[in-house]
């Protein structure tokens, strides 16, 4: 369902057995961030939701989320992410509750959040809650479900806002954040090229053109190899390497 929404995933080897025992009925969802400290790679926190710590066993989320809005499948059992709390109702985070961890220290060092990080977020967890037959209001931040009140300050964002924009998403009515345009912005005397992504409905001849200007071999699709080659230039030019060719890295391409 993540990537029937246009999103993308890598999955940690064995994350359908992972989990301490089955979940119980998924009513919703709890969004966290790792608070990992330092901003270094993309989802530096992966190994440690898989495993755990030296107080909490893992996996501690079925999902992580990277800087880059890439979706990581940890487990797909019961986690250690919610501890005491109540959200509707539902006191047993653990069983009811998928839990995402994004990673983000939650500091003032890492805000605002990657845009493409915030879209995938939004994306995603109206992906999971349109599956599950729940709208918007199961969605909660770990921090309004935690009890005592103030135990957990994660995810360091608005919830009503997210909400709101779940729900944009979940009712297809007005226009959802889609910040990664769909194509260049128009100029007089020149084609908008538009957006190029792995799954997306691409035009093959902007893929071959993508692939030329990298030095790969110009098939027309844009798989694994063409994603992994702009995910490089995006990174070795300080951009956020999420593999897409937006409008700000077309102009990248074209000034190679
Ligand atoms: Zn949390």
């Amino acid at each position: 369902m993540l990537q029937d929404a246009g999103l993308k995933i890598s999955l940690c080897p064995g994350w359908e057995d992972r989990g301490h025992g089955d979940m119980g009925q998924v009513m919703g969802i709890l969004c966290h961030h790792t608070a990992t400290p330092g901003k270094h790679g993309n989802m530096p926190t992966l190994n440690i939701l898989i495993k755990g710590r030296s107080d909490l066993p893992g996996p501690l989320s079925q999902l992580g989320l990277g800087r880059d809005g890439t979706y990581y499948i940890v487990a797909a059992g019961r986690c250690f992410h919610a501890g005491k709390g109540i959200w509707n109702g539902v006191v047993n985070g653990n069983s009811n509750f998928i839990g995402i961890e994004a990673e983000n220290t939650g500091g003032h060092d890492d805000f605002p959040w990657p845009d493409v990080q915030m879209e995938a977020y939004h994306l995603g967890v109206a992906a999971i809650l349109k599956h599950i037959g729940k709208n918007q209001d199961w969605c909660a931040g770990h921090k309004e479900y935690a009890l005592p009140k103030g135990r957990k300050s994660d995810p360091d964002l608005d919830m009503v806002g997210f909400r709101a924009s779940v729900k944009e998403i979940l009712d297809g009515v007005g226009k959802p954040a889609r910040i990664i345009p769909l194509a260049e912005p128009a100029q007089p005397g020149k084609v908008a090229r538009a957006t190029v992504r792995r799954g997306g409905n691409n035009n093959i001849d902007l893929v071959k053109l993508i692939q030329s200007k990298l030095h790969l071999n110009p098939d027309g699709n844009f798989g694994p190899k063409t994603e992994a080659a702009v995910r490089n230039l995006q990174a070795q030019h300080n951009m956020v390497a999420d593999g897409i060719v937006g409008p700000k890295s077309w102009v990248l391409l074209d000034n190679l």
